[in-house]
């Protein structure tokens, strides 16, 4: 999907052009320039092979993990869950805002957590709290659009949202909720371990990279979550309401699948 670069004997370059490293002719011993040879097949599959060679792309914020404490009275409990399963379980029993009375269903998040990308969202809307599923109403189609765009099946990632619990009437997480639930994702992601994580929405890069700036702002970078290249773009429900965003959108999936596929760093 990158930039490649074709290596082996007298092919060095992108373009796969007859010159060597200091792009000159190769020449005989007597300084002349032979004429080809049949070559051994060993060494024509090396001129073939194909080495992708990662690009460099602009680099964005970079979250550290915090530092280890000693103090006994900050552990935090979540942080020593030793399964995904566990955390849900957590979650699920959580009170520490007031949207577990609210929601019908907590959601975990779902998929495969060896599949080293990880999507994250911002919160359950109506059809997630029935269903206990992320992304499964209008929003989860396009998304499930967006990762064919890059070759993924849903199942193939897992998918998550910042709060496991439907804020009422789909408003905006409030600060405290983000900090009661985002011990969750944090533990997920810790237990998960991607290769890439894409925030989806404005909310779900603020949690995870700890800042306030504009979405604008942060899309088309590669940021860092505790060494995690992190990739922010639009929410799949803004692309509903603008369309015109779907291109940068597309962009900024590419990169993050450059990314799992080694061809950008
Ligand atoms: N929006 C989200 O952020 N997450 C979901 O699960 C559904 C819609």
């Amino acid at each position: 999907m990158g930039e490649r670069e074709i290596v082996g004997t007298g092919a060095q370059g992108h373009r796969g052009t007859e010159t060597d490293a200091r792009g000159q002719e190769p020449a005989t011993a007597a300084g002349g320039t032979e004429p080809a040879r049949a070559q051994p097949a060993a060494a024509r599959v090396a001129e073939e092979t194909v080495v992708p060679v990662p690009v460099a792309v602009p680099k964005g914020l970079v979250v550290e993990a915090p530092a280890r404490s000693t103090d006994l009275f900050v552990v935090d409990p979540i942080a020593r869950l030793e399964t995904l399963e566990a955390v849900a379980a957590a979650a699920d029993a959580c009170r520490k805002c007031s949207l577990g009375q609210t929601r019908l269903t907590s959601v975990p998040g779902e998929g495969d957590p060896h599949a080293g990308f990880v999507c994250v969202g911002e919160a359950p809307g109506a059809t997630e709290d029935e269903t206990g599923r992320p992304f499964v109403g209008r929003a989860g189609q396009l998304l499930n659009e967006i990762l064919g765009a890059i070759h993924f099946k849903r199942e193939d990632v897992f998918i998550c949202n910042v709060l496991k619990c439907r804020p009422p009437n789909n408003r905006t997480p409030e600060p405290l909720e983000v900090g009661a639930c985002a011990p969750y994702l944090h533990r997920q992601l810790e237990l998960i371990r991607p290769r890439v994580i894409l925030a989806l929405g404005r909310p779900a890069a603020h949690a995870l990279l700890a800042t306030t700036a504009a979405l604008g702002d942060l899309r088309g970078k590669v940021h860092r979550y505790r060494g995690i290249p992190t990739v922010v773009t639009y929410h799949p429900a803004a692309l509903l309401r603008n369309p015109h965003w779907k291109r940068p959108t597309w962009d900024d999936v590419r990169l993050a699948r450059r990314i799992f596929d080694g061809e950008a760093v």
